[in-house]
């Protein structure tokens, strides 16, 4: 039996998640084609958001607007779908040497002086944590429980016949002047959020996709407080019932989902550096992060075939980035905007 849509989105990450929900508020015709046996990135990330970048102490890219979008989306999905997945947080940066006096200076002027605050030694815990030089505390961050979100929309969709579970065939892909063909369904246009697998999509092979293997412990630390997420080379992040999640590594090399003994030695040091309570690991979990060359994301059109659209490139900025580039992908494809040129695909296209 053939079946007719405007949107073909294949992949049910975060980033096809949040396009579909979009698309559905819209009441915009969608189906969505998601492979239950390809690994999804987006059910293992800790969904931190963090306003600056640690080692230069600058902001994020496009942090305001990026941040904007997402609090009003998670927002949006939470009251949708009656779950907080958002949970601001500060997070409490342990310091190394000089780096207080680089926070004093940065912190005394906008738009740092709303983001950092490096005189909060009265909340630093001796008992907990080993900081010798000094700590600071970064706000409007937070954390996004990316799975749960994932799996909620994973069960609306199935609830409401937009998914269809198998393994996407590129070539089984029919690209004509006034839409797509795909096996029996009709489609207007088609949206590729395949994560890393996107390294073998045929249509998009021009884009220098590079990604970045992450491993991951889930750890149970019983008497910790869990008021902040904790940063020092690592993340430790709270997520209820002393339970933590503690990453990650990058790995550019080894694509591989095996987890290593490498990793999981490298991120219990670094947690032994300056935890100071007992812990016990509970899991270990590997991801692949679709990257890109340039490190930012590409959201918009093929510069060819104008029925075929990609979301991808999120790197390790899922929770941050997603919201607005699903904003920016649906404003192209439905309102006809303008592409954006920082995240244009074409930027990469050589005719
Ligand atoms: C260890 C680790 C920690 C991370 N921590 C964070 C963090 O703290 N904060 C943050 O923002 N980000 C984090 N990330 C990054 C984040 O996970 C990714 O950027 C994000 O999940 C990518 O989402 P996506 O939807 O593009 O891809 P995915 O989540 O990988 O989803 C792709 C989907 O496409 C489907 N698919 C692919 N090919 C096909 C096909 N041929 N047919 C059918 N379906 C197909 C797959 O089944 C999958 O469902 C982390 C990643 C890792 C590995």
């Amino acid at each position: 039996m053939s079946q007719t849509t405007d949107t073909l989105i294949i992949g049910q990450g975060i980033a096809g998640s949040l396009l579909a929900m979009q698309l559905n508020r819209m009441k915009h015709d969608f189906l969505v084609v998601d492979s239950p046996d390809q690994p999804k990135s987006s059910l293992v990330a800790a969904g931190l958001i963090n306003p600056v970048i640690f080692r230069y102490l600058t902001l994020s890219w496009e942090l305001e607007r990026n941040l904007q979008a997402a609090k009003g989306s998670y927002a949006e999905l939470s009251r949708f779908f009656k779950t907080k997945f958002f949970h601001p947080q500060p997070i409490l940066r342990i310091f190394g040497v000089n780096e207080y006096e680089l926070w004093k200076r940065k912190s005394a002027s906008p738009p740092f002086d709303t983001l950092l605050q490096p005189d909060t030694f009265e909340i630093f815990f001796d008992h907990y944590l080993a900081a010798p030089f000094g700590v600071g505390l970064v706000h409007k961050g937070g954390w996004l429980q990316m799975a749960e979100l994932v799996k909620q929309i994973h069960a609306f969709l199935i609830q409401n016949n937009r998914l269809i579970q198998e393994d996407f065939e590129h070539k089984a892909v029919v690209v004509k002047e006034d839409g797509i063909q795909y096996k029996t369904i009709e489609a207007r246009q088609i949206v590729f959020c395949e994560g890393a697998a996107a390294l073998s999509n045929p249509y998009f092979d021009f884009i220098p996709f590079r990604p970045v293997k992450g491993e991951l412990l889930t750890v149970k630390i019983p008497g910790m407080t869990d008021d902040h997420i904790i940063n020092k080379d690592i993340y430790l992040l709270p997520v209820g019932d002393e339970m933590f999640r503690c990453g990650s590594t990058f790995d550019w090399d080894d694509l591989s989902y095996q987890p290593t003994y490498k990793a999981r030695a490298f991120l219990e040091e670094k947690l032994r550096e300056f935890l100071r309570l007992p812990y016990e690991v509970i899991h270990h979990q590997v991801g692949i992060r679709p990257a890109i060359a340039d490190r930012r994301p590409v959201c918009g059109q093929h510069p060819v075939h104008n029925r075929l659209w990609i979301l991808n490139g999120l790197g390790a900025k899922a929770a941050l980035l997603t919201p607005f580039l699903v904003n920016e992908l649906v404003a192209q494809l439905v309102e006809h905007k303008s592409p954006d040129a920082a995240i244009d695909p074409v930027r990469f296209w050589k005719a």
